[in-house]
């Protein structure tokens, strides 16, 4: 079984790789990349709309086989005192194409007007796969907290003010192998993991 990643993140692809035990490709490694509009009001539906906008690609384009897995993450941060923002919004949180940096910074710049140092926080993702046909999903949570401070520069994302529960330093300065043990996505691969055994 091949997993084909409908997503163009490189720091997902990265951590997918890392995380998954089999042979692992960017969709792009197939097809030319394409635009998705992420339009739907949860993770799990903007996940969906990935998986199902790939797999379409990869058979319009001649290069699906029937051993490809199809998997697509939606993902971001829920932050408790800015009323659970940024949520689905979290990839342009700041704006499109926004950078990572500049996301951070417009949390930062929200919890200082309300003069808090961090808020309780949580990531969530949602996995949605398509294998032989029939669509499946899971999801995966990591909680913690937010912190006014970028601080670190491993992982991507909001990793740089993200405090996992029961640490004081931020996913930035923290070794990507705890952030493996810990993360929303590596529960979720778990529980993809179980699922593909029952497939075998
Ligand atoms: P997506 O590509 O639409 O799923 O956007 C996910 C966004 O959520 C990313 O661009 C990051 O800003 C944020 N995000 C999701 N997972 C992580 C993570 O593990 N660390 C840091 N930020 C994350």
């Amino acid at each position: 079984m091949k997993i084909i990643l409908a997503s163009q993140n490189k720091g997902k692809i990265k951590e997918f790789k890392e995380l998954l035990n089999m042979e692992v490709y960017a969709y792009t490694d197939f097809i030319p990349s394409f635009f998705i509009e992420e339009n739907g009001n949860s993770f799990k539906q903007n996940a969906f709309i990935k998986v199902r906008a790939v797999t379409k690609a990869l058979k319009s384009g001649a290069c699906f086989e029937d051993d490809m897995l199809i998997l697509a993450d939606d993902s971001g941060i829920s932050i408790k005192d800015l009323a659970n923002e940024p949520n689905i919004y979290s990839a342009r949180y700041a704006g499109i194409n926004a950078s990572d940096k500049q996301n951070n910074e417009k949390v930062i710049k929200k919890l200082k007007e309300k003069n808090l140092k961090s808020s309780e926080a949580f990531y969530t993702v949602c996995l949605a796969f398509i294998y032989k046909t029939k669509e499946f999903s899971v999801h995966g949570k990591m909680h913690g907290k937010v912190c006014n401070k970028m601080q670190g520069s491993n992982g991507f994302g909001y990793d740089s003010i993200f405090i996992p529960k029961g640490y004081n330093k931020t996913l930035g300065e923290l070794s990507p192998n705890i952030k493996r043990q810990l993360s929303h996505r590596a529960k979720a691969l778990k529980l993809l993991s179980i699922l593909l055994e029952s497939f075998e």
